[in-house]
Order: C-alpha cells, then structure tokens, then sequence
C-alpha cells in the first residue's frame, strides 16, 4: 500500500481494549470504547467489541451513522451506540435516528430530542452531564436536579444516568474529590426522585489512573469509563505515559522520503517569517543530512509525531516534513514509521491523503 498511510494492528487494539475491560470490571466499570479519532471505522469498531467494551461512543453523528450503515457482524449491528457530544438542536433527528444514547447539557435540546423520538417511535436515552471543574461541557452542579425535573416530565426521553468529562479543556485531574461529588450527585438525583441511574460514567482515560491504581480507591457510584486513547494508543492522558501492559504501537504512521540531500543548517538571504509564522532556524550547525518525507500538516498534526532513533524532526509545512538523519543516509523513496500522539491520530485518520491499513 502506498505512503503515507497509517498501519492498524487490529490485534493490538483487541489487546488493549480487552486487557482494559477485564482491569475495569474488577472495579465494577463497564468501558464504553471511544470512536472518535478513527472516522467511525467498522474494521475496529468490531475489534473493539469483540474485545468485549460495552458500547461505542463517538463525538459526531456521521460517525456513528456509517458504523450502524456498514455492520461487519452481528456485534456491529446490535451494539449499542452513544454520543458524547451535545447534539446539535439541527441534528436531533439524526441523533434519535442512529444513537440509542446521547450526552446532554441543555433542555432545549433534550425537549427536541423528545419530539424527534415521538416522531420516529422511539425512546432516545440520555446521560446528563454534570461540571466539575474542568469547563468544558456539564450542566453546573446546583441546577442539576432541576433539569432532571423536566427531562422526567418528557415521554420519549429515558434518563438512563450522569456523568461528568474532566482533564480535556482545563486538565483537571479526576480524583477522590471530584469523583465523590459525582457519586453524591447520583444518590441525590435517585432520593429526590426515588428513580435509579444505570450508568455513572466517571470520565475518559484521564479517569484510568484514580480507577486503577491502588487497591484503597474508592470507587464509589462510577460503574462506567469512556475510553478512546487508552484503548488505541495504550497511553494514559495526564502524564502521556504508557500503561503497563497495553500496546502503545497499535497505530502508526508510515511516510515516504522524497529528497536527501547534505545542507546546511543555517538558512541564507534575508529572513522573513515562515509559511506557517514559526521561527526559522537560526543556529549554524555546519552541513547536515537534510531528508523530506511527503506529509506534511494536511495529513497530520506533526508535532504529535516520534520519529525513530537516529531520526530528528527539523520542520514542517503543508505537505512536506524535513527531518535530520544522525546515524544513515535516508535514501529517496524509503519508507519511516513513526510512533503517533492522539492529535497526530485523529488528523491522519480523517485525512483523505493518508490511507489505512489493517493488519
Ligand atoms: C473524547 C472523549 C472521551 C474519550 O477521551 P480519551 O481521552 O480518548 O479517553 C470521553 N468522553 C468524552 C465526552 C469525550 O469527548
């Protein structure tokens, strides 16, 4: 297959996603297995459930409608699937349509997710999101059982449980606090209005490190995590650190060298700013083995690249990647893998430049 292309070892993503689901069972938490940076690819989709995980979960409804269009087995037809972004108020009914389960914060979304569901037949489910400090989406603390009011009011809506994302926009750290303010939140949702909630979903790989790590954590109400990055890169999200025991290479990054040549590190002529406004470089290294490979910042996020040993990134630009080669001659035409961080994954898998393939 050609280059650039990202190499997916279904294999190692079954591994990743089933040594999470029996780590999370064993406190009591289903994984419901984050789509979002593989542009709603069946092939891992079904790994992903095969790999035993709860449901899927992704951020767009396109996505979510081509997994339930191009079903590879009957675990893909039946899964359920959630969506974790707001919905649009103009997409409500193509959230009824293909997500059994969506995230919500306002009213006025979920009213129209009731009529959408009347419409169609159906009874849409939803998790309300609760703030906890992180300022991204969640409806603020003191309003919750208010909402809850009218979502109970609404007869094609099931309140099917809470839940709260921390360490995205802010980097706030899910811990014993925040946790415990999630699960005092449910019990006072399930007293006022003598009701239980299925689902307490705590949060995303973020959440893995107070989940995991030590027999003395408590777990509280929390019966369900959302994984995304975890599961495909092994990684755990504060401290970008591998977890033991998960494949941090399920996914990688091929591309190919175009031009080789010995150059100088210190640019000649009059300095202006560069196409992308960053610094040129300055520093006069002598002459240096100068290769470009062919991908650039239209195929992916090229800082979240980690280039082999030997291999040094220098720059890039639209469609190329200059890169120092320390230890051989890279020669035109050959091929380098590189390791890949979430941003570089979600940018090379919705890229059209960059094709995928499954190993
Ligand atoms: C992206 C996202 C996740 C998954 O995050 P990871 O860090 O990939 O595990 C979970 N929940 C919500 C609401 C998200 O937007």
């Amino acid at each position: 297959m050609g280059a650039p292309r990202l190499e997916i070892d279904l294999d190692k993503i079954y591994h990743n996603a089933h040594e999470l689901v029996v780590r999370c069972a064993k406190k009591g938490i289903s994984v419901s297995a984050v789509t979002k940076a593989t542009l709603g690819s069946v092939e891992i989709a079904a790994t992903l459930l095969q790999a035993g995980v709860n449901e899927l979960a992704d951020s767009r409804i396109e996505n979510i409608e081509s997994m339930r269009h191009t079903p590879i087995d009957r675990l893909t037809k039946e899964a359920s699937m959630l969506l974790i972004r707001s919905p649009m108020l103009s997409q409500a009914a193509q959230v009824v349509m293909y997500a059994d389960t969506s995230c919500n914060t306002e009213i006025a979304v979920i009213k129209k997710l009731s009529v959408e569901a009347q419409r169609q037949g159906r009874i849409h489910q939803i998790l309300l999101m609760v703030e906890l400090g992180d300022l991204r989406e969640g409806i603020m603390p003191e309003d919750l059982l208010a909402i809850v009011r009218e979502v109970l009011g609404l007869p094609h809506i099931l309140l099917k449980g809470i839940g709260t994302n921390l360490a995205c926009r802010s980097g706030v750290s899910p811990d014993s606090t925040n946790m415990a303010e999630l699960s005092r939140l449910a019990d006072s949702v399930e007293a006022k209005f003598d009701l239980r909630l299925d689902v307490i979903s705590g949060g995303n790989s973020a959440n893995l490190h107070w989940a995991l790590s030590g027999k003395g954590t408590k777990i509280g109400r929390v019966n369900n995590l959302r994984l995304g990055e975890a599961i495909l890169l092994g990684c755990e999200t504060l401290k970008s650190q591998p977890i033991e025991g998960l494949h941090t290479d399920a996914i990688t990054l091929v591309a190919e060298v175009i031009e080789s040549k010995l150059k100088p590190t210190k640019p000649t002529g009059n300095i202006a700013q560069t196409a992308f406004g960053d610094a040129a470089p300055v520093m006069d290294r002598g002459s240096i083995r100068q290769s470009i490979l062919a991908i650039g910042r239209q195929d992916v996020d090229c800082c979240g690249l980690r280039p082999p040993v030997g291999i040094k990134i220098l720059g890039s630009s639209s469609d190329h990647l200059m890169v120092e080669s320390s230890i051989d001659d890279l020669f035109v035409g050959q091929e380098i893998k590189f390791h890949i961080n979430y941003s570089a994954l979600l940018r090379a898998m919705t890229s059209p430049f960059v094709s995928k393939e499954f190993m």
